[in-house]
């Protein structure tokens, strides 16, 4: 697996929500850094090559949303990845930051030889309502949660951040490796805290819920977590700590 970096979106300080949807004030714990006051999240999508092909989780902004990300398309040609490879996308979720990769600033396609694309189907209808994405709807297939995409990844709902969000699981080698998503958007306070919830959360209480039920899942010896949004490249361990989790970038 190769972890691509799209770029990073700086965020204000309320997008954390305590339980009951109450912001952090001046209470923000002090272990969160912060870049002229906000919260800076990097953006990662994920490569998985299985020496036949190559499967992207997810794929960026594009240029959706701030000009601090779109950069998928020189991560990929740094870690020398032939676009034309990457004939299979998978989405966790549909948020903009995951799903606009597929169409690069210029309007042309950022994968020309995509030839399917998951979408959980819990999303399946938000997927069809982004106009820009049009041109994929003949090859968007929607998934079930715990359905198998190959013979090297399945899938499990983690509902909560978006009603259809999906980790993504791969065993190779008796090793375990879950792609999660949004599952941790602050990683410097949500290991430690977990119940610590994000404002574009659909569902707080069910997004730390899920939190909790992966946390618990990745603490294996075995099981290393790739994140949407830890630190670049944002893979590496989860243990447990006396009240919470600890995460150990690789
Ligand atoms: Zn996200």
């Amino acid at each position: 697996m190769t972890s691509l970096r799209d770029g990073y979106v700086d965020m204000p300080i309320r997008r954390l929500r305590q339980p009951g949807d109450r912001t952090f004030g001046d209470n923000l714990p002090s272990q969160v850094p912060l870049f002229d006051g906000a919260l800076r999240l990097s953006v990662n999508a994920f490569a998985i090559d299985d020496g036949d092909e190559i499967t992207l989780i997810d794929t960026g902004a594009s240029n959706a949303w701030h000009p601090t990300m779109g950069y998928l398309p020189e991560a990929l040609r740094e870690a020398k990845i032939a676009i034309n490879r990457v004939r299979t996308v998978a989405f966790t979720h549909t948020h903009l930051d995951h799903i606009h990769g597929l169409v690069l600033a210029d309007g042309s396609d950022g994968f020309p030889q995509l030839s399917r694309l998951f979408v959980p189907r819990a999303e399946f209808g938000m997927f069809r309502e982004v106009a820009r994405l049009d041109r994929f709807h003949d090859r968007a297939q929607p998934f079930d949660p715990c359905q198998r995409l190959s013979a090297h990844i399945d899938t499990f709902a983690t509902p909560g951040h978006e009603v259809g969000h999906t980790c993504f699981r791969l065993v190779s080698e008796g090793e375990t490796l879950l792609i999660w998503g949004d599952i941790v958007h602050v990683p410097s306070l949500q290991f430690d805290h977990p119940e610590i919830a994000w404002e574009f959360d659909a569902d707080q209480e069910q997004a730390r819920a899920s939190r909790l039920q992966i946390l618990a899942m990745a603490t294996g010896n075995a099981c290393y977590v790739a994140g949407a949004h830890l630190d670049s490249p944002g893979v590496g361990r989860v243990s447990r700590t006396e009240t919470a989790f600890r995460f150990e970038p690789l």
